[in-house]
């Protein structure tokens, strides 16, 4: 079935469901009506503070946007910048310590207003969100199918016989194959790419005319993401559904955003239409973050720019611009006040910077990590890998080979990046290396010691010093520990031998990392976005050194 086809079946049931009658439903047909022409979103002046042990942390600050319908923006900026804030408060979806001002109208109704009961069957009938982690925001103990036809029920008032239906037309619709076994199946029975094109199915369930995908691909390779964000964008105009896409990365925003909101500190840095943003781009902070794209075609694209130093503290925000602590073209009378989002030359372009970039003048952004890797004196190699083999029984005297001949070298200082779709051995390859599994054969040196014949207490110690960063950041961090305690587990394990556990170690690392440890060691993971979780698993992973 087409997606117009499946499109205009969603209408049907939708219809349907108005004509016998359902009053809540029925109101939210004229509240559709009401509002056309005019856009679908009006953001006015939100801002959204939480309360926090240390004070008022305002995390959103005074923003304010319209969106289209049919429209999609683009939300860019690193993790910290509010950006998941600011679309929690627009669906209000934020815990209790959160209070939020301003307005959010949708189709001309203030959202903040609406009943409790009104506003629940505003979520996914009106505007639904993707999330980050397919595994996280999938009911782990439900199947699929009972996870999809849940909201058919509650919001459309379905019966078994038509949301089985519908759940059997949006798999076909987000690309899934063999969808009626795909609907008894758990969540963990499917690959990351097919998690969150169930979270997609789940979110186009009742037809919203609002999508919101808060970074939606990070947990996924990067041949999966371009899968995900190409069916994104082909569902926003087969259905004709406005669209916010969150990421912190502007290489996704390119060619799948009619419009760009970059921010940093919890406030609008610069807006422009995509293309002006890349042609023009007028706040220093947009450009470093194009900056920090690698380019292949750079020779200097064997190493990552990042931007120096850490966003800033919201508790306790720096004086006038809040770049200027890390902005190269600062000058005294930027911390003087906050600038203000001005209007460029260029319809719907504003940026908020006193000093623009300009051609003709040098300055920048304080990058870290420019210019070629350093090897070691004398380039030795640190990791050899030779014939490395990992094979799995797969039952009835069957083997599969996951991992089948590979050798390579790793210097000092070095960065080697194995690429490949799923399910293609690199995972696999980068954890035989660690003896987690022990490879079938072949041979792993680190530092000249053979890993695949040391003593299981031997290979412990060794391990000390090779360490592993996982993919899924959430999920490899205890929910229940304390920052400080996630990261200092492994100085508290090898305390008697290497060390005795050292709150200067851990608070260095968070430091080198880019997170505050004054503000972080005390919170818990829940309490972070999925970009700070990583920053986390760095901290943990490096310290140890
Ligand atoms: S030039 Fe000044 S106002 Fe502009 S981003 Fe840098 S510090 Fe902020």
């Amino acid at each position: 079935m087409g997606l117009r086809s499946a499109y205009a079946s969603a209408h049907y049931w939708c219809s349907s469901r108005h004509t016998l009658g359902d009053r809540t439903v029925a109101s939210t047909t004229n509240f559709r009506a009401m509002g056309a022409g005019g856009p679908i979103l009006d953001v006015e002046h939100l801002t959204t503070e939480f309360r926090t042990t240390r004070g008022l942390l305002r995390a959103v600050d005074d923003v304010t946007f319209t969106l289209d319908r049919g429209e999609t923006l683009g939300i860019v900026g690193e993790s910290g910048s509010g950006k998941s804030v600011l679309v929690r408060s627009i669906m209000n979806i934020l815990p209790r310590t959160a209070s939020i001002t301003g307005s959010v109208k949708f189709e001309g109704r203030d959202v903040g207003t609406l009943p409790k009961a009104e506003q629940r069957h505003f979520w996914g009938t009106q505007m639904a969100m993707v999330f980050q982690d397919p595994m996280t925001s999938l009911n782990p103990v439900k199947r699929v199918g009972h996870q999809i036809t849940d909201p058919l029920k509650y919001h459309m008032k379905m019966n078994r016989e038509e949301s089985n239906a519908r759940a059997l037309e949006l798999l076909r619709l987000v690309g899934i194959p063999e969808p009626e076994r795909r609907l008894r199946q758990y969540p963990h029975e499917l690959s990351g790419g097919m998690r969150q094109r169930i979270g997609i199915a789940i979110a186009l369930a009742c037809n919203p005319k609002l999508l919101i995908a808060d970074e939606p691909t990070t947990a996924l390779d990067v041949t999966v993401q371009k899968q995900i964000l190409d069916l994104l964008k082909g569902l926003q105009r087969e259905l004709h559904m406005a669209m916010i896409l969150i990421t912190h990365d502007l290489g996704v925003v390119a060619g799948r955003a009619d419009r760009i909101a970059v921010m940093y500190g919890g406030r609008v840095a610069e807006t422009a239409d995509t293309r002006v943003l890349f042609r023009n781009m007028k706040h220093p902070y947009t450009e470093a973050l194009l900056n920090s794209i690698p380019r292949i075609e750079h020779e200097s694209h064997t190493r990552l720019h990042a931007i120096s130093g850490r966003p800033p503290d919201m508790v306790n925000p720096p004086p006038g611009c809040r770049f200027a602590p890390r902005c190269l073209y600062a000058q005294e009378s930027c911390t003087a006040e906050l600038p203000p989002l001005l209007p460029s030359n260029e319809p719907g372009h504003r940026f908020a910077c006193y000093f623009p970039p300009r051609p003709d003048r040098s300055g920048g952004v304080l990058m870290a990590g420019t210019g070629k890797a350093h090897l070691r004196d004398g380039d030795d190699v640190l990791l050899r890998v030779e014939n490395l083999v990992v094979e799995f029984p797969a039952g009835r005297n069957r083997d599969v080979y996951a991992v089948s001949g590979v050798s390579f070298d790793v210097k000092a200082g070095e960065t080697l990046g194995l690429v490949g779709e799923s399910g293609c051995g690199k995972s696999t390859t980068g954890r035989a290396v660690m003896q987690l599994p022990h490879p079938t054969s072949g041979s792993v040196k680190f530092d000249g010691v053979e890993m695949t014949t040391l003593s299981s207490e031997d290979l412990r110690r060794t391990r000390t010093r090779m360490q592993m960063i996982f993919q899924d950041p959430i999920s490899s961090l205890n929910p229940r520990r304390k920052v400080k305690d996630i990261v200092a587990e492994g100085l508290s394990i090898w305390g008697s031998t290497i060390g005795t556990f050292s709150k200067t170690r851990v608070n260095e690392v968070l430091d080198a990392v880019g997170l505050d440890p004054d503000i972080v060691a005390d919170r818990r993971p829940h309490q972070f976005s999925g970009g700070q979780c990583q920053r986390i698993c760095i901290a943990r992973a490096l310290v140890l050194d």
